[in-house]
Protein backbone atom coordinates (compact mmCIF):
# COMPACT_ATOMS: atom_id res chain seq x y z
CA UNK A 1 0.00 0.00 0.00
CA UNK A 2 1.11 3.35 -0.90
CA UNK A 3 2.13 5.76 2.56
CA UNK A 4 -0.41 7.87 2.56
CA UNK A 5 0.30 11.72 2.02
CA UNK A 6 1.88 13.15 5.23
CA UNK A 7 -0.26 15.31 7.22
CA UNK A 8 0.91 18.96 8.20
CA UNK A 9 0.21 20.45 11.77
CA UNK A 10 -1.35 23.53 10.39
CA UNK A 11 -2.33 24.87 6.99
CA UNK A 12 -4.31 28.16 6.82
CA UNK A 13 -7.88 27.34 5.45
CA UNK A 14 -8.61 30.33 2.44
CA UNK A 15 -11.72 29.90 0.93
CA UNK A 16 -12.51 31.05 -2.68
CA UNK A 17 -14.43 34.22 -1.22
CA UNK A 18 -11.33 34.83 0.78
CA UNK A 19 -9.41 35.15 -2.87
CA UNK A 20 -12.12 37.35 -3.74
CA UNK A 21 -11.84 39.72 -1.24
CA UNK A 22 -8.47 39.92 -1.88
CA UNK A 23 -9.22 40.50 -5.61
CA UNK A 24 -11.71 43.59 -4.66
CA UNK A 25 -8.91 44.89 -3.03
CA UNK A 26 -6.57 44.39 -5.89
CA UNK A 27 -9.17 46.02 -8.60
CA UNK A 28 -9.56 48.65 -6.50
CA UNK A 29 -6.36 50.17 -7.02
CA UNK A 30 -6.39 51.15 -3.31
CA UNK A 31 -3.88 48.70 -2.03
CA UNK A 32 -2.38 50.80 1.72
CA UNK A 33 -3.98 51.11 4.65
CA UNK A 34 -8.02 52.06 3.82
CA UNK A 35 -11.44 50.98 4.02
CA UNK A 36 -10.76 47.48 4.35
CA UNK A 37 -8.79 48.15 7.41
CA UNK A 38 -11.04 50.95 8.85
CA UNK A 39 -13.81 47.97 8.12
CA UNK A 40 -11.61 45.13 9.97
CA UNK A 41 -11.27 47.35 12.82
CA UNK A 42 -15.38 47.63 13.11
CA UNK A 43 -15.65 44.21 12.74
CA UNK A 44 -13.92 43.92 16.17
CA UNK A 45 -16.12 46.68 17.59
CA UNK A 46 -19.21 44.71 16.71
CA UNK A 47 -17.69 41.87 18.33
CA UNK A 48 -17.38 43.00 21.63
CA UNK A 49 -20.22 45.03 21.91
CA UNK A 50 -18.01 48.41 21.60
CA UNK A 51 -15.27 49.81 22.53
CA UNK A 52 -12.46 50.89 19.68
CA UNK A 53 -9.79 48.78 17.29
CA UNK A 54 -6.56 49.97 15.76
CA UNK A 55 -5.48 47.31 13.19
CA UNK A 56 -1.54 47.04 12.98
CA UNK A 57 1.01 45.15 11.09
CA UNK A 58 1.56 42.08 13.62
CA UNK A 59 0.36 40.75 17.17
CA UNK A 60 3.71 42.08 18.37
CA UNK A 61 2.80 45.25 17.38
CA UNK A 62 -0.55 44.91 19.20
CA UNK A 63 1.52 44.37 22.41
CA UNK A 64 3.66 46.93 21.97
CA UNK A 65 1.20 50.21 21.52
CA UNK A 66 -1.35 48.52 24.33
CA UNK A 67 2.01 48.67 26.80
CA UNK A 68 2.85 52.11 25.14
CA UNK A 69 -0.50 53.45 25.60
CA UNK A 70 -0.87 51.97 29.07
CA UNK A 71 2.05 54.39 30.11
CA UNK A 72 4.76 51.24 30.04
CA UNK A 73 8.33 52.83 29.46
CA UNK A 74 11.54 52.73 31.56
CA UNK A 75 11.34 52.23 35.23
CA UNK A 76 8.07 49.86 34.38
CA UNK A 77 7.47 46.26 35.60
CA UNK A 78 5.65 44.00 33.13
CA UNK A 79 5.21 40.64 33.75
CA UNK A 80 4.77 37.72 31.43
CA UNK A 81 4.13 34.07 31.41
CA UNK A 82 7.96 32.23 31.27
CA UNK A 83 5.40 29.47 28.95
CA UNK A 84 5.05 32.36 25.93
CA UNK A 85 6.69 33.24 22.47
CA UNK A 86 9.81 35.79 22.50
CA UNK A 87 6.61 38.42 20.81
CA UNK A 88 5.92 39.21 24.53
CA UNK A 89 9.19 39.60 25.51
CA UNK A 90 10.52 41.53 22.18
CA UNK A 91 7.06 44.38 22.65
CA UNK A 92 7.98 44.84 26.53
CA UNK A 93 11.97 45.35 25.82
CA UNK A 94 10.58 47.82 22.71
CA UNK A 95 8.50 49.88 25.22
CA UNK A 96 11.59 50.52 27.28
CA UNK A 97 9.63 48.41 30.11
CA UNK A 98 11.39 45.67 32.68
CA UNK A 99 9.87 42.29 32.23
CA UNK A 100 9.29 40.06 35.20
CA UNK A 101 8.72 36.36 34.29
CA UNK A 102 6.38 34.23 35.71
CA UNK A 103 5.69 30.68 35.82
CA UNK A 104 2.33 29.10 34.48
CA UNK A 105 -0.46 26.74 36.01
CA UNK A 106 -0.39 23.35 35.46
CA UNK A 107 -3.80 22.69 34.01
CA UNK A 108 -4.33 25.48 31.52
CA UNK A 109 -0.88 26.65 30.64
CA UNK A 110 -1.77 30.15 31.85
CA UNK A 111 0.38 32.90 34.25
CA UNK A 112 -0.25 31.97 37.63
CA UNK A 113 -1.01 34.78 39.62
CA UNK A 114 0.57 33.55 42.47
CA UNK A 115 3.82 33.14 40.21
CA UNK A 116 3.72 36.75 39.57
CA UNK A 117 2.78 37.67 43.15
CA UNK A 118 6.57 36.02 44.00
CA UNK A 119 8.37 37.18 40.95
CA UNK A 120 7.45 40.37 41.99
CA UNK A 121 9.14 40.03 45.65
CA UNK A 122 6.20 41.80 47.18
CA UNK A 123 5.72 44.85 44.86
CA UNK A 124 3.21 45.12 42.19
CA UNK A 125 3.77 44.51 38.91
CA UNK A 126 2.88 48.10 36.63
CA UNK A 127 1.32 45.28 33.87
CA UNK A 128 0.77 42.07 33.45
CA UNK A 129 0.35 39.95 30.17
CA UNK A 130 -2.34 37.20 29.89
CA UNK A 131 -2.19 34.89 27.63
CA UNK A 132 -5.51 32.53 26.70
CA UNK A 133 -2.78 30.04 25.95
CA UNK A 134 -4.09 27.49 23.11
CA UNK A 135 -7.46 29.52 23.78
CA UNK A 136 -8.19 28.91 27.41
CA UNK A 137 -9.33 31.44 29.38
CA UNK A 138 -6.68 33.31 31.67
CA UNK A 139 -7.75 34.24 34.96
CA UNK A 140 -8.18 37.97 34.49
CA UNK A 141 -9.94 38.49 37.71
CA UNK A 142 -7.13 37.22 39.82
CA UNK A 143 -4.52 38.86 37.81
CA UNK A 144 -6.20 42.80 38.30
CA UNK A 145 -6.23 41.54 42.16
CA UNK A 146 -2.80 41.26 42.00
CA UNK A 147 -2.12 44.62 41.21
CA UNK A 148 -1.23 46.54 37.61
CA UNK A 149 -3.03 46.77 34.44
CA UNK A 150 -3.57 43.89 32.46
CA UNK A 151 -3.30 43.22 28.50
CA UNK A 152 -5.00 40.30 27.64
CA UNK A 153 -2.97 38.40 24.37
CA UNK A 154 -6.09 37.08 22.54
CA UNK A 155 -3.59 35.64 19.88
CA UNK A 156 -4.59 32.42 20.69
CA UNK A 157 -8.28 32.83 21.75
CA UNK A 158 -10.02 34.97 19.05
CA UNK A 159 -13.18 33.51 18.51
CA UNK A 160 -13.67 31.47 22.28
CA UNK A 161 -16.33 32.70 24.12
CA UNK A 162 -18.53 30.36 26.94
CA UNK A 163 -19.27 31.65 30.40
CA UNK A 164 -18.67 35.51 30.72
CA UNK A 165 -18.48 36.03 27.03
CA UNK A 166 -15.96 36.61 24.51
CA UNK A 167 -12.56 36.10 25.89
CA UNK A 168 -11.00 39.61 25.69
CA UNK A 169 -13.35 42.17 27.28
CA UNK A 170 -12.27 41.87 31.24
CA UNK A 171 -8.71 43.62 30.96
CA UNK A 172 -7.41 46.84 30.04
CA UNK A 173 -6.07 46.14 26.32
CA UNK A 174 -6.86 42.98 24.40
CA UNK A 175 -4.51 41.90 21.59
CA UNK A 176 -4.43 40.08 18.25
CA UNK A 177 -2.65 38.22 15.52
CA UNK A 178 -3.87 37.68 12.43
CA UNK A 179 -0.32 35.20 11.25
CA UNK A 180 -0.34 32.54 9.41
CA UNK A 181 -0.87 29.80 11.40
CA UNK A 182 -3.44 31.94 13.92
CA UNK A 183 -6.93 31.80 14.00
CA UNK A 184 -7.83 34.32 11.46
CA UNK A 185 -4.91 34.62 9.21
CA UNK A 186 -4.15 36.45 6.69
CA UNK A 187 0.02 36.82 6.37
CA UNK A 188 0.75 39.23 8.69
CA UNK A 189 -0.86 41.49 10.95
CA UNK A 190 -2.75 42.56 14.11
CA UNK A 191 -5.37 44.21 16.20
CA UNK A 192 -5.52 46.21 19.35
CA UNK A 193 -8.76 47.39 21.44
CA UNK A 194 -9.98 48.58 24.17
CA UNK A 195 -13.36 48.64 26.28
CA UNK A 196 -13.43 52.33 26.14
CA UNK A 197 -11.52 53.14 22.88
CA UNK A 198 -9.06 55.34 24.37
CA UNK A 199 -6.37 53.57 24.25
CA UNK A 200 -7.03 52.23 20.67
CA UNK A 201 -7.37 56.19 19.96
CA UNK A 202 -3.67 56.82 21.30
CA UNK A 203 -2.63 53.70 19.28
CA UNK A 204 -3.61 55.14 16.25
CA UNK A 205 -2.43 58.34 16.62
CA UNK A 206 1.04 56.54 17.08
CA UNK A 207 -0.09 54.50 14.02
CA UNK A 208 -0.66 57.82 11.76
CA UNK A 209 3.05 59.35 11.30
CA UNK A 210 2.90 60.76 8.15
CA UNK A 211 1.61 64.29 7.47
CA UNK A 212 1.00 65.66 10.86
CA UNK A 213 1.21 69.36 12.16
CA UNK A 214 3.60 68.76 15.29
CA UNK A 215 6.51 65.82 15.51
CA UNK A 216 5.91 63.26 17.86
CA UNK A 217 7.63 59.81 18.32
CA UNK A 218 5.32 57.28 15.50
CA UNK A 219 5.77 54.69 13.48
CA UNK A 220 4.14 53.13 11.15
CA UNK A 221 2.86 50.33 12.12
CA UNK A 222 0.63 49.93 9.18
CA UNK A 223 -1.76 46.62 7.96
CA UNK A 224 -2.72 46.92 4.04
CA UNK A 225 -6.18 46.45 2.77
CA UNK A 226 -4.97 43.20 1.08
CA UNK A 227 -4.52 41.78 4.32
CA UNK A 228 -7.69 43.29 6.01
CA UNK A 229 -9.92 42.00 3.14
CA UNK A 230 -8.26 38.23 3.58
CA UNK A 231 -9.14 38.94 7.79
CA UNK A 232 -12.49 40.41 7.40
CA UNK A 233 -13.49 37.53 5.19
CA UNK A 234 -12.17 35.09 7.93
CA UNK A 235 -13.83 37.30 10.59
CA UNK A 236 -17.20 36.49 8.63
CA UNK A 237 -16.98 32.82 9.21
CA UNK A 238 -15.33 32.76 12.56
CA UNK A 239 -18.12 31.05 14.41
CA UNK A 240 -17.93 28.21 11.74
CA UNK A 241 -13.86 28.39 11.94
CA UNK A 242 -13.92 27.62 15.59
CA UNK A 243 -16.65 25.34 15.12
CA UNK A 244 -14.96 22.58 13.23
CA UNK A 245 -11.66 22.77 15.62
CA UNK A 246 -14.18 22.17 18.46
CA UNK A 247 -15.84 19.05 16.01
CA UNK A 248 -12.42 17.87 15.12
CA UNK A 249 -11.62 18.53 19.01
CA UNK A 250 -14.19 16.27 20.43
CA UNK A 251 -13.44 13.34 17.68
CA UNK A 252 -9.63 13.02 18.91
CA UNK A 253 -11.30 13.02 22.67
CA UNK A 254 -13.31 10.37 21.59
CA UNK A 255 -10.60 8.78 20.24
CA UNK A 256 -8.05 8.70 22.85
CA UNK A 257 -7.09 5.68 24.47
CA UNK A 258 -7.40 5.22 28.60
CA UNK A 259 -4.53 6.22 30.06
CA UNK A 260 -3.86 8.87 27.60
CA UNK A 261 -5.12 12.79 28.50
CA UNK A 262 -5.65 16.07 26.45
CA UNK A 263 -4.95 19.17 28.22
CA UNK A 264 -7.79 20.32 30.49
CA UNK A 265 -10.99 21.78 29.32
CA UNK A 266 -10.11 21.11 25.45
CA UNK A 267 -13.39 19.89 25.10
CA UNK A 268 -15.56 22.98 27.30
CA UNK A 269 -18.24 24.49 25.50
CA UNK A 270 -17.49 27.60 23.38
CA UNK A 271 -14.15 26.86 23.85
CA UNK A 272 -11.44 27.97 21.47
CA UNK A 273 -9.44 24.98 20.20
CA UNK A 274 -5.99 26.87 18.77
CA UNK A 275 -4.12 23.72 19.55
CA UNK A 276 -5.08 20.48 20.68
CA UNK A 277 -2.33 19.47 23.13
CA UNK A 278 -1.81 16.26 24.71
CA UNK A 279 -0.45 15.55 27.94
CA UNK A 280 1.70 12.87 29.25
CA UNK A 281 3.58 11.11 32.13
CA UNK A 282 6.68 11.93 31.08
CA UNK A 283 9.64 13.03 27.92
CA UNK A 284 10.03 9.29 26.89
CA UNK A 285 6.06 8.25 26.69
CA UNK A 286 5.54 11.66 24.75
CA UNK A 287 8.54 10.95 22.08
CA UNK A 288 7.20 7.35 21.82
CA UNK A 289 3.97 8.68 21.00
CA UNK A 290 5.66 11.36 18.92
CA UNK A 291 7.53 8.84 16.77
CA UNK A 292 4.19 6.35 16.68
CA UNK A 293 2.30 9.72 15.33
CA UNK A 294 5.07 10.76 12.82
CA UNK A 295 5.60 6.83 11.36
CA UNK A 296 1.51 7.20 10.38
CA UNK A 297 2.44 10.32 8.37
CA UNK A 298 1.24 12.12 11.46
CA UNK A 299 2.88 15.86 11.82
CA UNK A 300 3.20 16.91 15.49
CA UNK A 301 5.28 19.11 17.46
CA UNK A 302 6.16 19.74 20.83
CA UNK A 303 4.16 23.34 20.80
CA UNK A 304 6.92 25.04 22.66
CA UNK A 305 10.27 23.46 23.71
CA UNK A 306 12.38 24.12 26.38
CA UNK A 307 14.67 26.60 25.00
CA UNK A 308 11.92 28.80 24.29
CA UNK A 309 11.29 29.79 27.81
CA UNK A 310 11.21 33.23 28.25
CA UNK A 311 13.39 32.17 31.67
CA UNK A 312 15.56 30.31 29.85
CA UNK A 313 16.59 33.18 26.93
CA UNK A 314 17.04 35.37 30.57
CA UNK A 315 19.32 33.01 31.50
CA UNK A 316 17.20 32.63 35.21
CA UNK A 317 17.38 29.76 37.25
CA UNK A 318 14.67 26.84 35.87
CA UNK A 319 14.37 25.79 39.44
CA UNK A 320 12.37 28.54 39.91
CA UNK A 321 9.99 27.98 36.73
CA UNK A 322 9.07 24.17 37.68
CA UNK A 323 5.53 23.62 36.12
CA UNK A 324 6.61 25.37 32.59
CA UNK A 325 9.76 23.41 32.81
CA UNK A 326 7.75 20.34 33.15
CA UNK A 327 5.09 21.12 30.02
CA UNK A 328 7.44 21.22 27.83
CA UNK A 329 8.54 18.18 28.76
CA UNK A 330 5.05 16.33 28.44
CA UNK A 331 3.08 17.95 25.85
CA UNK A 332 2.67 17.39 22.25
CA UNK A 333 0.45 19.50 19.73
CA UNK A 334 -1.88 17.34 17.24
CA UNK A 335 -3.18 19.14 13.79
CA UNK A 336 -6.56 20.57 14.62
CA UNK A 337 -6.51 23.53 12.11
CA UNK A 338 -10.05 24.01 10.06
CA UNK A 339 -8.63 22.71 6.85
CA UNK A 340 -8.01 19.36 7.66
CA UNK A 341 -10.69 16.74 5.59
CA UNK A 342 -12.99 14.65 7.29
CA UNK A 343 -10.94 11.80 5.92
CA UNK A 344 -7.30 13.75 7.32
CA UNK A 345 -9.25 13.77 11.06
CA UNK A 346 -10.18 9.93 10.80
CA UNK A 347 -6.85 9.14 10.13
CA UNK A 348 -5.67 11.34 13.24
CA UNK A 349 -8.36 9.63 15.22
CA UNK A 350 -7.17 6.13 14.32
CA UNK A 351 -3.51 6.67 15.10
CA UNK A 352 -4.75 7.83 18.22
CA UNK A 353 -6.90 4.76 19.20
CA UNK A 354 -2.99 2.75 19.07
CA UNK A 355 -1.36 5.01 21.15
CA UNK A 356 0.18 2.88 24.19
CA UNK A 357 1.20 5.01 27.31
C1 LIG B 1 1.44 34.88 17.49
C2 LIG B 1 1.43 35.43 18.85
C3 LIG B 1 1.96 36.70 19.13
C4 LIG B 1 2.67 37.55 18.11
O1 LIG B 1 1.93 37.83 16.97
P1 LIG B 1 2.70 38.21 15.59
O2 LIG B 1 1.60 38.64 14.70
O3 LIG B 1 3.39 36.97 15.13
O4 LIG B 1 3.65 39.32 15.89
C5 LIG B 1 1.89 37.15 20.43
N1 LIG B 1 1.33 36.41 21.41
C6 LIG B 1 0.82 35.19 21.17
C7 LIG B 1 0.21 34.41 22.30
C8 LIG B 1 0.85 34.65 19.90
O5 LIG B 1 0.34 33.43 19.68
Amino acid sequence: MAQAEAIPHNRPLITPADRAAVDAVLASGWIAQGPEVLALEASFDALYGGGGSCALSSGTAALFLALKTLGMGPGKRVAVPTYACSALLNAVYMAGAEPWIADVEAEDFNIDPGAVERAAGGRKPDAIIAVHSYGARADVAALKAVGGAVIEDCCQSLGGAADGGNIGNDGDAAVFSFYATKIVACGHGGLMRDPDGRLADAARDYREFDQRESYEERFNLHMSDIEAAMARSQMSRLGDLADRRRATAARYLESLPAGIDAAAGVGDAGRMVYRFVLRFADSETRDRARAALAARGIEVIVPLERYELLHRYLGLDPAEFPVAENIVDTTLSLPVFPALTDAQVDRICAALATLEC
